[in-house]
Formats: structure tokens, C-alpha cells, sequence
């Protein structure tokens, strides 16, 4: 714990420390560019901590948690699953996209995995009832969305096992996978999941798709260009909780049948969870 503690601030400095020399030989090289030499000092570094305040966002925006040392529970993808990938749909189910996500995969005959807002599935609990019932695995993603690693530990505790249990009631099938919001883990929810049969699974391609300014054409584009056999790829088919509420997932909806079709025009093989994982050598 300490020692976790210590490594990500010494990354951190790293990281400050690294961004701003970058900023500082980049401004010096544009003021040396520049033929009047009459920049002071402090207008240099007042834009070199500008340029690395910029390049830190930046890295905080694309940046994926992943943990520090050996981490064998938490399933990313498989890269001994031969031309087999996941589809996986985060933050349901919504009312609005759910149905309709449903009706294309079994339209295409392909199975996802669906991971539950335990809140959501209180709400909309004959959506999962029919998730299950079209044959799709169902995983936890907490009761109401929480960031894992500031949560104390009674309320992350009981955001899993409230949820494990809703779904257990509501859609008559426990969970065997849990994912935690953002991608966000730590130490206790492995624990926690080693605890209650479940196993981490996070994702190896996002499609983005819950960018704001996501596009249909985008979604495909960034799917489609990027993938690999043996990837679990991410999608969202609620808008809220990330984002504003009621943010669209219209854009996954338009994107999922063309991402199918192009990922069969690949080569590729659309397979459940289950199958997937037991194929890891
Ligand atoms: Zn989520």
C-alpha cells in the first residue's frame, strides 16, 4: 500500500517534471526561431508551464489505468483466442438504446456481454430480464457507477454485492464478471471479486463511442481500424451517468450492425464472453 502510494507519486513528479522540460525546449526553440530575441524569462516558462499543462491533460485524457506489478485475475483480452473477439456494453440498461441494441444483435445472431448499473437494472429490470433471455452474459459495473478507488470500503462492498443480487433477482443469473466503472480498480475489489466467484474484465478496444461529439462514422472508423483477434472491445448502450444525463448513445446504435459486418469481412468471429475466455491457454 505504502509503496503503491510512493510509486504513483513518484510518477507523478516524473511525469510534472518531464512535461515541463518538454514545454520549456519547446518554447526556447520557438523564441530561438523567432528572429526578435526579446523574450524575457518569464514569458518563456509562463508558456512553457502552459504547453505542459496541456501535454498533462492530454495524458490524463487517453490515459488507461493499469495497475502496477503482475495482475493475472484481470482479463484485458486473449491473445491465444485465434480470430475470436467480445462485444461488451457498459452503464445499462437504458430504455432508450438497450431494446434496439438487442434487436440488431439478434438480427446479426451474435451474443455480447452486457455489464449492469445495479441502479439501472432496478429501473428497467424486465431489459435485463430480456438481455439474459436473448442469451447474453451480464456482468457487474456497481450499483450507481462508482469510482472504485475512492470509495470506502463498506460502500464498494456494498455497491458489488447489492448489484450481484439485484441482477441475481431481477434477470435470474448471477454475474460472473465485474468490471469496475472507467476502468478504475484497485487492490480491494480484486479482493472483493475473488470473494464472490467473479472474475475483472476489462476491455482492450474502446470505441469511444462515449465521446460527446462521438459520430456513427467515428465509431466504426476507430472499431474497425483498430482491431485485433482476441480483443474485447467496449461499447455503451446507456447515455447516462457518463457525461450529462441523457447523453445519446445513438451513434453505437447506427455503428453496431456495419461494426459486425465489417469485423465478418475481417475474418473475424464474434463470440461470447464465455467461450472466449475458456480458450486462454
Ligand atoms: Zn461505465
Amino acid at each position: 500500500m505504502l509503496f503503491s502510494l510512493f510509486a504513483r507519486g513518484l510518477i507523478f513528479m516524473i511525469f510534472i517534471s518531464g512535461s515541463l522540460v518538454i514545454g520549456y525546449s519547446i518554447t526556447r526553440l520557438i523564441a530561438y526561431l523567432i528572429p526578435y530575441p526579446q523574450f524575457s524569462e518569464i514569458f518563456l516558462w509562463s508558456g512553457a508551464v502552459m504547453l505542459s499543462a496541456v501535454m498533462l491533460m492530454g495524458v490524463a485524457y487517453s490515459y488507461v489505468y493499469k495497475g502496477f506489478g503482475s495482475q493475472a485475475d484481470i482479463t484485458r483480452r486473449n491473445p491465444t483466442a485465434g480470430n475470436k473477439v467480445v462485444l461488451t456494453f457498459d452503464d445499462g440498461p437504458s430504455e432508450a438504446f438497450t431494446p434496439e441494441i438487442l434487436k440488431i444483435l439478434a438480427e446479426k445472431k451474435v451474443f455480447a456481454t452486457f455489464f449492469l448499473v445495479g441502479k439501472h437494472v432496478e429501473q428497467y429490470p424486465e431489459i435485463a430480464r430480456q438481455i439474459v433471455d436473448q442469451g447474453h452474459e451480464v456482468g457487474n459495473h456497481t450499483y450507481g457507477h462508482i469510482t472504485v478507488p475512492n470509495s470506502p470500503p463498506p460502500q464498494l462492498t456494498a455497491q458489488i454485492m447489492r448489484t450481484n443480487l439485484i441482477i441475481l433477482q431481477q434477470a435470474g443469473t448471477y454475474p460472473l464478471y465485474l468490471r469496475p466503472p472507467r476502468g478504475l480498480y484497485d487492490m480491494r475489489m480484486r479482493r472483493i471479486a475473488k470473494l464472490l466467484g467473479q472474475e475483472l474484465v476489462l476491455w482492450s478496444l474502446s470505441s469511444q463511442d462515449w465521446h460527446p461529439r462521438a459520430t456513427t462514422a467515428g465509431v466504426i472508423r476507430r472499431v474497425l481500424d483498430r482491431v485485433s483477434p482476441g480483443d474485447i472491445i467496449l461499447f455503451h448502450d446507456s447515455g447516462s451517468l457518463l457525461n450529462s444525463e441523457g447523453s445519446s448513445r445513438r451513434p453505437t446504435v447506427e455503428a453496431l450492425g456495419p461494426i459486425i459486418d465489417g469485423l465478418r469481412e475481417k475474418g473475424l468471429d464474434v463470440v461470447k464472453l464465455e467461450d472466449f475466455l475458456a480458450l486462454r491457454k
